[in-house]
């Protein structure tokens, strides 16, 4: 079961549990060899990530990010790989989408107060952490303010789309995203495509990612069992895209959680990306400019 590639996982700087140096020492103990840092919208964990990959002579980090997207009906995540992400234009665009998702959890921390329902600004920030501000701390807040007993509690009667305290975020097409990574040199992967279940099903979005430029889909992601591996993988052939894959570990427990390389990626797809990523002269920022300072 266990793999020497995970490209999506998440630190501190997003919602995961450890800070990229701990991930990584998990990782590799657990015998990953090939890993990605994919931070939800945010790049920050990089630096460290790459001092922490410098002290192990046969690892190799893939710079990486996973981008929320907007279709009709629900939200797409996409996976960004070889990404260089010290790029100035990039970096400022990630800021302003960080902006516009602060303000967004703001206004939703005052229609709480308008509804009676009163959470304090410093206690969101602080569930939050080092993190991107996020419904998942406003609904922490609210259960320790007791307006709620759960955090599904606080989704249902709140913080979901239709709730009395939800305001959209900015949004973005998944084309949008993918030409962002394109134009840092990225490779971009739709992540855990059975999420995914809009009207009509997954092949419309394959159809108009495809022609976007995207380069793989995760096929072997978490606790997908061989059963739905499989249908992903004709799909990911019939689209000619890389199956790829993850254990999107985040620390945080829970029954789906798999720990990183604990997912049954194959390296035949890891190496063709690691090709495509050869070609294009961008397998050296898995090198780790920061490392190399
Ligand atoms: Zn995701
Ligand atoms: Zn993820």
């Amino acid at each position: 079961m266990g793999s020497l590639a995970d490209f999506h996982t998440h630190s501190t700087f997003s919602d995961g549990r450890l800070t990229p140096t701990q991930l990584i020492d998990l990782a590799y103990r657990n015998g990953v060899r090939i890993m990605s840092l994919t931070d939800h919208d945010i790049v920050d964990g990089l630096p460290e990530a790459f001092t922490a990959a410098a002290r192990y002579p046969d690892f190799t980090l893939v710079p990486g990010i996973e981008m929320s997207t907007d279709v009709p009906g629900g939200e797409v995540h996409i996976l960004g790989h070889f990404i260089d992400w010290e790029d100035r234009d990039f970096r400022a665009r990630l800021s302003q989408l960080q902006e516009s998702r602060l303000g967004r959890a703001r206004k939703m921390v005052e229609r709480l107060q308008d509804l009676g329902k009163p959470v304090t600004w410093a206690r969101v920030e602080a569930f939050a952490g080092e993190g991107a501000v996020g419904r998942p701390h406003i609904a922490l807040a609210l259960v320790e303010a007791g307006h709620v007993a759960n955090v599904n509690e606080a989704f249902d009667l709140y913080l979901s789309r239709n709730g009395p305290a939800y305001v959209e975020r900015e949004h973005l097409t998944p084309e949008e995203v993918v030409d962002l990574l394109h134009s840092v040199g990225g490779f971009a992967t739709l992540a855990h495509p059975r999420e995914f279940d809009a009207p009509g099903g997954i092949e419309p979005l394959l159809e108009r990612l495809t022609k976007a430029g995207l380069t793989g889909m995760e096929v072997y992601y978490q606790d997908y069992s061989p059963d739905q591996v499989q249908p992903l993988l004709s799909l990911a052939n019939r689209f000619g895209l890389i199956p790829l894959g993850g254990s999107d570990y985040h620390g945080l427990g829970g029954p789906r959680q798999r720990e990183p390389g604990d997912i049954p990626l194959i390296m035949e797809p890891v190496e063709r990306l690691l090709d495509l990523a050869k070609r294009n002269g961008v397998l050296t920022r898995a090198k780790g400019p920061a490392a190399v300072r």
